[in-house]
């Protein structure tokens, strides 16, 4: 089939809740993916984050062929190793006591809520506030899209789940203010994703944990993006030297295949007994064995310095982008693998930008509309960099 007739036949039939980009994408290897023209791209978007080992990548393309013709699901009413094997990993990993899985972000964050509900109704009936962060991305299910401090996400699907509020990320006074012993939890990406790459300032986080300890509250971090690596770290927080209550990840958790999880500590697990959750495919052993190839590459310290050092690189590559077109580029921020580039020529989009770059060969994307998020596999090389920068050249110095 050509480009336009597939164009056509998904245009007719898929909901369209996306804005999509005009190619169609067709296989994938290593940091390059490749369109049904055959028409290569470098990419610096990794299905956003997902991609963490790059594509067709030998060891997972094994692990899942193999899993699928042992069996691909079966019921969590039954035991498998592959779901034990990638719980155990995570506890030792986490430094947490025990994980969830489930199949996406939205669905993990929604099970974390619903512990944090639970846990804290043991303490009293109104210990019900959960706040989070304006500028957050939690997901779309009715919850987390409630958690979602991004109005546009909520408008039109009113009433929404009662009990969250709003702070300002980076703004402990302000979380000092709006806490109480009512506080049922605090919900916070260690580094805001979505809402435009933002690292948290100073000791934040630091802070927020003793607001928490305060308050009897729980400090629930959302990882879905941050983690599996991304920051240099395997969860960011462990960079920032922070704990949370329970962590939340999906996105490379399983480096392609849908998954999620959360983690939480033994006294918080304690709130949920048999039937209080569960899930049909959630951690089923297809998922699993994907997730254990992801989790015996990832937290291997090479690996890791492998991310902060190319990161640190990329990142100073940036720096000098924005030296050389200070009218269009701002600040740059962002940890390891997940940088941003603030744009600031209000006559140049980030749309334009990333649809120059499509052109040019290169996948990258934009978020809030005006921040370039570069979140790559985690085996890119500066030599990928450079071919990266090199287009990002052309295209802003136009
Ligand atoms: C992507 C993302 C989610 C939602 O994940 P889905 O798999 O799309 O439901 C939640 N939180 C953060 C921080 C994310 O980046």
């Amino acid at each position: 089939m050509t480009e336009e007739k597939i164009f056509e036949r998904d245009e007719k039939n898929y909901l369209p809740v996306f804005k999509r980009y005009r190619i169609v994408l067709e296989r994938g290897e290593g940091v390059y993916l490749y369109d049904v023209n055959g028409k290569k791209y470098l990419d610096f978007l990794a299905g956003i984050a997902v991609n963490v080992l790059g594509h067709n990548y030998q060891p997972l393309v094994k692990a899942i062929s193999e899993q699928a013709a042992k069996v691909i699901h079966v019921s969590n009413l039954y035991y498998t190793q592959p779901q034990a094997d990638a719980a155990a990993k995570l506890v030792a990993l986490s430094g947490l006591d025990r994980v969830f899985f489930a199949n996406s972000g939205a669905e993990a964050n929604e099970g974390a809520l619903k512990i944090a509900r639970k846990f804290a109704k043991k303490f009293s009936a109104d210990k019900t506030q959960i706040i989070t962060a304006w500028n957050s991305f939690h997901g779309r299910t009715l919850a987390t899209l409630t958690a979602t401090g991004q109005p546009h996400y909520q408008e039109g699907l009113e009433p929404l789940p009662a009990g969250f509020e709003y702070v300002h990320f980076n703004d402990a006074a302000e979380l000092a203010e709006k806490i109480s012993d009512k506080t049922c939890a605090v919900m916070l990406e260690p580094i805001q994703g979505e809402g435009g790459v933002y690292p948290p300032k100073d000791e934040y986080l630091k802070k927020v944990r003793a607001l928490c300890d305060k308050h009897g509250a729980l400090l629930i971090f959302d990882e879905i993006q941050s983690g599996i690596g991304r920051s240099g770290k395997f969860f960011a927080y462990q960079k920032y030297g922070v704990k949370p209550d329970i962590v939340t990840l999906a996105k490379g958790l399983a480096g392609g295949v849908p998954i999620g999880a959360f983690c939480v500590t033994e006294e918080v697990a304690q709130a949920f007994k048999p039937g209080d959750h569960g899930t049909t495919f959630g951690g089923n052993p297809l998922a699993c064995a994907a997730a254990n190839v992801v989790l015996d590459t990832v937290p291997d310290e090479k690996f890791l310095a492998h991310v902060e050092e190319v990161g640190k690189y990329f990142k100073s590559r940036l720096i000098d982008l924005q030296k050389k077109y200070p009218a269009q580029i701002g600040e740059i921020r962002g940890e390891g693998l997940i940088l941003g580039a603030q744009l600031t020529n209000p006559k140049r989009s980030g749309v334009e930008i990333v649809n120059e770059c499509m052109k040019r060969g290169a996948i990258i994307n934009c978020t809030v509309g005006t921040v370039l998020r570069f979140i790559p596999p985690l085996i890119i090389t500066e030599a990928h960099v450079d071919e990266l920068i090199k287009i990002l050249d052309g295209v802003l110095g136009e």
